[in-house]
């Protein structure tokens, strides 16, 4: 056994005492940066790896989770395998991932931790995107309701099975913490019985703000690649008309098919850069001196400048008009609720049915929170599968979609 793992075996709590630098080395985080030294550690303890880091040991646990690999066969905005180019939830979490990142370096944060949020963000998605989420939150209207972000929790808590004794992937105290989108003002939330400061820690605001530029950005991309909009259609959005003038600047041509996602990749760009300057200045004024103190301002610290707040609204509003509530889109998710609508009451009234994960779990869970569960977790493939072996008689056919 090596000295590390020697050293590490009494180790509770947090299983890095912070005898070893952070990946990145410690004079490079930034004071209101999380350390993983002063994490509150995992639910069960365990001891110390003896080459990787707390955080980066979270960030693998989530990449080989079943929930993970389920991403990859998830809606994003199209439906999936509709088409070969369009972003998958997967796909979407890498872009996510990679934004954060960016933007962490730059800020000086902790982007191990802001990785492992942004990797872990979206694992508790329905299949069909939000669609599903909303059939399965009517389904469970009295029984708590359903919010994809709760779910990603629950997966990580509860849900995966792979570690000897324990439910879940055992991650570490912040990265669950990142993971709570919705705080309540009114009330305080708890996890494990600690209230969470007002804020979420400046990682977790960068994973949250990442993964709006990502759909921002991909989903003008996707909805022009599938013809639900075009550069035309944009020109009256602001931040289209700048972007554009970027791509002109830098030399693309509005006959080129490379021009829109040029000019995608200047969106995002900019984006990106103004999160970075806006941030880069509020930190310069308010100095807060720990991670704590950037937790418990009144109003989030990682956001765009005034001016582009209003403009990434415009933009947002644009894409629920023309793309999320497309006659085309909105015809596949009206199809997509009833399968959802049809396989929550398929299972609820033949539970035998479900896999043996989830009726292990049902006299813990209750009878609609595990159904929830595992009809939440199916990739759009499997449920339509299911809809089609199941559902025929349901919905008087077998193919809905
Ligand atoms: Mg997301």
């Amino acid at each position: 056994m090596t000295e590390a793992k020697l050293q590490s075996t009494s180790c509770r709590v947090s299983e890095d005492t912070g005898a070893r630098p952070e990946p990145v080395s410690e004079e490079f985080l930034a004071s209101y940066a999380v350390r993983s030294a002063v994490s509150r550690g995992r639910r069960a303890a365990m001891p110390a790896h003896y080459f990787r880091q707390p955080f980066p040991r979270d960030r693998d646990r989530i990449i080989h989770s079943r929930a993970f690999r389920r991403l990859d066969g998830k809606t994003q905005v199209f439906l999936n395998g509709t088409g070969d180019h369009f972003r998958t939830r997967l796909t979407h979490t890498i872009e996510v991932t990679a934004i954060a990142r960016t933007i962490a370096r730059q800020l000086r944060l902790n982007e191990d931790l802001t990785e492992a949020i942004a990797l872990a963000h979206d694992l508790g998605h329905t299949p069909f995107g939000h669609m599903g989420e909303r059939v399965l939150d009517e389904c469970l209207a009295e029984y708590g309701g359903f919010d994809h972000n709760a779910q990603s929790l629950r997966i990580v808590d509860h849900l995966e099975k792979k570690y000897p004794g324990l439910d879940g992937l055992n991650l570490s105290w912040e990265v669950r913490a990142g993971l709570i989108k919705h705080r309540e003002q009114q009330r305080p939330c708890l996890l494990d019985g600690v209230i969470l400061p007002p804020q979420p820690t400046l990682e977790a605001q960068v994973a949250d703000i990442a993964d709006d530029l990502a759909y921002y950005t991909h989903d003008v991309d996707d909805g022009c690649d599938g013809g639900l909009i075009n550069d035309k259609a944009l020109r009256d959005v602001t931040l289209w008309q700048m972007a554009r003038k970027q791509a002109a600047a830098d030399g693309a041509r509005e006959d080129d098919q490379r021009f829109v996602p040029y000019t995608v990749r200047c969106l995002l760009d900019m984006l990106v850069g103004n999160v970075i300057a806006n941030v880069t200045a509020e930190l310069a004024k308010l100095s807060p001196s720990t991670s704590f103190d950037a937790q418990n301002y009144a109003r989030r610290i990682i956001t765009f400048t005034p001016e582009f707040q209003i403009h990434s609204q415009e933009l947002r509003l644009f894409l629920f008009e023309h793309v999320y509530r497309h006659p085309s889109v909105m015809e596949v998710n009206g199809r997509v609720a009833q399968v959802m609508s049809n396989l929550f009451n398929h299972f609820l009234h033949d539970p035998d049915l479900m896999g043996p994960g989830t009726r292990e779990r049902l006299s813990a869970t209750g009878l609609h929170r595990g159904v929830a569960d595992y009809v939440s977790g199916m990739t759009d493939g499997f449920a339509l599968k299911l809809h089609g072996q199941y559902c025929h008689d349901a919905c008087g056919r077998s193919e809905v979609v």
